[in-house]
């Protein structure tokens, strides 16, 4: 049986709420509005997860998926710094894949498995994982078809987190909740439905607070502890 590995986010606080950073043989996903910080917090375990362990990293290579085109290796370079490493070193270790059709994103996953196979690769990332979808299943009748190909590469995904002890964070966006419910308080929810609610193990909801402060919440897991983590996002990635 393999052994959960935790990854520092950068901050003590997200950390703590995580119970030790984010965990390797399983799926953690980030949603929030536009700016939350989810991309800056992939940027930031690209390099945490290349510490050593006794360090809260995971000694391991990282994959990356872009679907947006938000990857930036330069903001590497500081993060690199902050915590003390090389950053040509910390990008050589860095896979990055630009997908752009949904279909693409989900062949890179399979070239990605065989690589994985051969090289010990401990973060897998896919920023967004739902935004391909969304173009590419545009029309009104083709929900379900969606959702099924969804639930497909998040099964992939699963699988791609157990067989090599990967910690998998994948990137969601919010959408208007059509629910009329009188109690509703937050009019936004994940996208992706059941479908990604089943698959995400951790569902962290990020919002801005005050200035480069971003708040995050566990969403949806009666069975962990309520709270949330007040963190900054800086040039040196994501810091308490
Ligand atoms: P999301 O992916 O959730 O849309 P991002 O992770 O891209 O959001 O966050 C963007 C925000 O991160 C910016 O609005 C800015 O506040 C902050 N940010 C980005 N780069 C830097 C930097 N070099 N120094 C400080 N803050 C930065
Ligand atoms: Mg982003």
């Amino acid at each position: 049986r393999k052994s959960v590995v935790r990854i520092t986010t950068g901050s003590q606080a997200l950390d703590e709420l995580l119970g030790g950073g984010i965990e390797t043989l399983c799926i953690t996903e980030a949603f929030g509005e536009f700016r939350s910080g989810k991309t800056q917090l992939a940027h930031t375990l690209c390099v945490s997860t290349q510490l050593p362990i006794h360090m809260h990293g995971g000694n391991g290579k990282v994959a990356y998926i872009d679907t947006e085109g938000t990857f930036r290796p330069e903001r590497i370079v500081p993060i690199a710094e902050r915590f003390g490493m090389d950053a040509n070193a910390v990008l050589d270790n860095i896979i990055y894949a630009r997908a752009y059709t949904y279909e693409h994103q989900y062949n890179l996953l399979l070239g990605l498995a065989a690589k994985m196979a051969e090289e010990p690769f401990r973060l897998l990332i896919v920023d967004s994982v739902i935004a391909l979808f969304r173009v590419d299943f545009s029309g009104r009748g083709e929900l379900a078809e969606r959702q099924q190909k969804l639930a497909q590469m998040l099964s992939r995904l699963t699988k791609i987190a157990e067989e090599f002890n990967v910690a998998v964070y994948i990137t969601n966006q919010v959408i208007a909740d059509p629910g009329g419910g009188m109690f509703i308080t937050d009019p936004k929810k994940p996208a992706g439905g059941h479908v990604l609610a089943h698959a995400a193990t951790i569902r962290l909801m990020l919002r801005k607070g005050k200035g480069e402060q971003r708040v995050c919440k566990i969403f949806d897991a009666p069975n962990l502890p309520e709270g949330e983590a007040v963190f900054q996002v800086t040039s040196g990635g994501i810091m308490d």
